[in-house]
């Protein structure tokens, strides 16, 4: 993995803005943490672009408040974390558009490169792990204390606690290495994937009541809507533990999680291990990786299903 770009950015720039993607999860949340302790530990001055108010509940553990800045506030420079696209900077997009000194760190296929420079490493499981060696190897810092604990996070998060194939020998090797620097290997898992609120499991019910199969069970989606959220007073990213379940189904190629929010869907794909669902959502204006894509749909629940059916059926 060479970063020497990334290196000479960071030496030659001060006063960063660190931005990510919408709807922030554990590897963009996980690495922006990680990069800002990074950063803070060589004496430079950096913000990340993510409010208290974007942090999923179950990620507020590693999040720190005063890492938070202001995206009206003036950067010299943006560092562009995990993002696939332009459009899907979360806050500090338009400062990243009007800035002369612009860099990406992103393992997202679909990534065009859309910085000033570009470190785009897909066969990374996550962008965690390229930050992680942007720390240890080219920049000289073994990564220790939160710093580790967001890098470890961040990588258990994308690669599902390192069961997807996007999982590397490198990437266990960073795992390794975060948990022989003292990360409690056992309190992330166990906060990232066995705790539920008592609202999260109510929810279960009702929503894998939706569960639907189609293409003779190669395709399972379920959804949720806003109301039923509301409803319940939970937020999106409180129901997103659910996004693999379809694809557990026996038989199953592409899980479908929908998400209703207002007249938009939001679908998340996740496949088994022969559809590359960054194409499909890709050919519908969204991205990611081969096993977990998503894509925004204008319409009905059942519109952007049978849209997202439709691209299945071609290529299964
Ligand atoms: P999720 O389904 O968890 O939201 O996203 C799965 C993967 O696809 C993530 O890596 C995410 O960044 C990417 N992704 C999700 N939605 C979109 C989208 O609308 N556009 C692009 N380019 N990528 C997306
Ligand atoms: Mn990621």
């Amino acid at each position: 993995m060479n970063l020497e770009n990334i290196k000479e950015f960071i030496l030659k720039n001060d006063n960063f803005a660190i931005i990510g993607h919408v709807n922030p999860d554990g590897d963009c949340i996980g690495s922006c943490l990680g990069l800002w302790y990074m950063l803070s530990s060589m004496g430079k001055k950096s913000k990340v672009l993510i409010s208290d108010d974007d942090v999923p509940n179950f990620l507020r553990f590693m999040w720190v408040s005063d890492a938070s800045g202001d995206e009206n506030d003036k950067y010299d420079a943006y560092l562009c974390l995990d993002c696939a696209d332009i459009n899907r900077i979360a806050r500090g997009g338009d400062g990243f558009r009007a800035c002369a000194e612009t860099a990406c760190i992103d393992h997202h296929r679909t990534n065009v490169g859309f910085g000033g420079i570009n470190a785009i490493f897909p066969d990374a499981a996550a962008t965690g792990e390229i930050i992680y060696y942007l720390c240890k190897d080219t920049m000289g810092i073994s990564p220790k204390g939160d710093m580790a604990d967001c890098l470890y996070t961040a990588i258990v998060s994308d690669t599902g606690g390192f069961k997807y194939s996007s999982t590397t020998g490198r990437t266990m090797r960073a795992g390794a290495c975060l948990v022989e620097n003292g990360v409690d290997n056992a309190k992330i898992f166990k906060l990232l994937f066995d705790t539920y609120t008592q609202k999260q499991m109510d929810i279960i019910g009702d929503i894998t009541a939706t569960l639907t199969t189609h293409l003779d069970g190669k395709v399972a989606a379920i959804y949720v809507t806003d109301e039923l959220l509301k409803e319940r007073d939970m937020r999106f990213d409180d129901v997103d533990f659910l996004v693999s379940m379809p694809r557990s189904i026996e038989g199953v190629e592409v899980g479908l999680f929908l998400k209703k929010k207002g007249d938009q869907v939001k679908v998340s794909l996740r496949s088994g291990d022969k559809v590359d669902v960054s194409k499909i959502a890709f050919s519908l204006g969204g991205g990611g990786h081969m096993r977990a894509a998503g894509i925004t749909i204008d319409g009905t629940l059942e519109e952007a299903k049978a849209k997202v059916i439709e691209k299945i059926k071609e290529v299964l």
